[in-house]
């Protein structure tokens, strides 16, 4: 539940986004039975024999929504509040995630909870280790791929990769995507999330005659999706004003020095000890007058309390599910744009697919290849839901997007004839 601590889980949100895009879209009753529930969550024990001899035990989950498109797909969490609700509704969104992005996979998320601070080096890789034996009957290249998230990386992905690999006596790099290029992963991929919200901005500004160039940004969250979102805005011309990370905030109205804010920081996801611009709460980054909003740290973080109180002029969705239901509707009726995140951060599961394919194929593409097709495939999609919106006037960004990623599953449900 962590990343969803305040009001409704993930579950519950990814539900309710369904039962609205269903006013848009016609699907057959049956189908949308199968849609509202996954196909399976599993969930299993993680033993782990700590390095002073103790033992604790860990709850794992992988849960596999919807594979009528291709193999489930999805990342792994190693979070304290990760739980079978949060892995579900996550699971939703990347079901409809690769449908958006007409994608050959489903939607699938899981993970442990544990608080991986809490783990030494060597424990983090037996847990790893631990984990991938216990789920690798249900996962695997066409049945379920895995990927990096929240407190997962590269490395964890390489040992997925290995122990998935010793478990099926079989070199098997597309188990896992998001691994280290040295193993089968991909160029591009670590960027990928955040420079597809980058790509969304700029089509959106564009679509709404705005000037990025120029435009101020305010981004929350300054780990992998929201600091590479905010060094290509800033390439691209724009201001970005603020940034944060769990603990605290920084603004400079005139823009702040990106490498200064990281390189102050004990890694990426530090933003304290910067030097230029004020210190401000982390709350009071979503409300700053901004052209453009990014909030890219954890869900529900725009709720019915502060959506009035938000002042920019458009908000492009870098996490999974920052925005309320509620909140959600004070935007449709203030105008405010939301470009949600099923469509605005699919860069990740984008190059993920590349990379799958790249491991099939056993050939590398160079990361040149890898941002060229991702901003193609990225401006197919946005070109679609903007089909879908305009198609409706009732719709918003985040309706369109259903529309158009409900449109491809029904059909392919329709064709399998489940
Ligand atoms: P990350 O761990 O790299 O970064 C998260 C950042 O958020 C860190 O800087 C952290 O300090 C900050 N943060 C945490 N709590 C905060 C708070 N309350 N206020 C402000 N900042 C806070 O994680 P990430 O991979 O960048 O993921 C961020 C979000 O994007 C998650 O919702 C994740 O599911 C989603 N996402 C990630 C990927 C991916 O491939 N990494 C792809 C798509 C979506």
């Amino acid at each position: 539940m962590t990343d969803h601590a305040s009001g409704a889980s993930a579950a519950e949100t990814a539900r309710t986004q369904l039962d609205r895009a269903l006013d848009h879209v016609d699907v057959r009753d049956g189908i949308i039975g199968e849609l509202r529930e996954p196909h399976e969550v599993h969930r299993v024990s993680v033993p782990l024999e700590r390095d002073d001899g103790g033992r604790d035990v860990f709850v794992g989950y992988r849960a596999q929504h919807n594979n009528v498109r291709g193999p489930y797909k999805g990342g792994l969490r190693f979070q304290s509040g990760v739980d079978a609700e949060e892995c579900i509704g996550l699971s939703m969104w990347m079901t409809w995630k690769c449908a958006v992005m007409d994608l050959p996979f489903g939607g699938g998320k899981g993970g442990v909870a544990v608080d991986p601070n809490e783990l030494s080096d060597d424990e983090y890789e037996r847990l790893t280790r631990r984990f991938t034996e216990e789920i690798s009957e249900f996962v695997g290249p066409r049945r379920d791929v895995v990927a990096p998230d929240m407190g997962t990386d590269a490395q964890t992905m390489s040992w997925v990769m290995d122990e998935y690999s010793k478990e099926t006596s079989e070199t098997t790099p597309g188990v896992a995507t998001g691994k280290p290029p040295v193993v089968g992963g991909s160029y591009g991929r670590a960027e990928a999330p955040g420079r597809s919200v980058a790509i969304v901005a700029r089509e959106a500004f564009d679509y709404y005659d705005r000037d990025l160039d120029g435009a101020t940004v305010a981004v929350q969250g300054f780990g992998s999706v929201g600091a590479n979102a905010a060094f290509l805005l800033d390439e691209w011309g724009a201001d970005v004003v603020a940034v944060s990370g769990a603990n605290g905030a920084v603004y400079d109205e005139g823009g702040l020095d990106l490498d200064a804010v990281r390189d102050a920081g004990d890694d990426d996801a530090l933003v304290a000890p910067y030097d230029g611009g004020d210190d401000i709460d982390n709350g009071d980054l979503l409300t700053l007058d901004v052209d453009l909003l990014v909030p890219a740290a954890v869900g529900n973080v725009l709720t019915a309390e502060n959506a009035d109180d938000v002042d920019a002029d458009v908000i492009v969705e870098g996490a999974n599910g920052p925005t309320t239901v509620d909140a959600d509707d004070v935007f449709a009726d203030r105008d405010v744009p939301v470009i949600p995140d099923i469509l605005a951060n699919a860069g990740g599961v984008t190059v993920s697919y590349f990379e799958w394919l790249q491991d099939i194929n056993r050939r590398s593409w160079s990361r040149e290849r890898v941002n060229d097709e991702l901003d193609d495939e990225m401006t197919d999609a946005w070109g679609d839901v903007v089909d879908a919106y305009e198609d409706d006037e009732d719709a918003s960004w985040r309706d369109a997007a259903y529309v158009v990623a409900l449109g491809r599953i029904t059909d392919a449900h329709e064709s399998r004839g489940f």
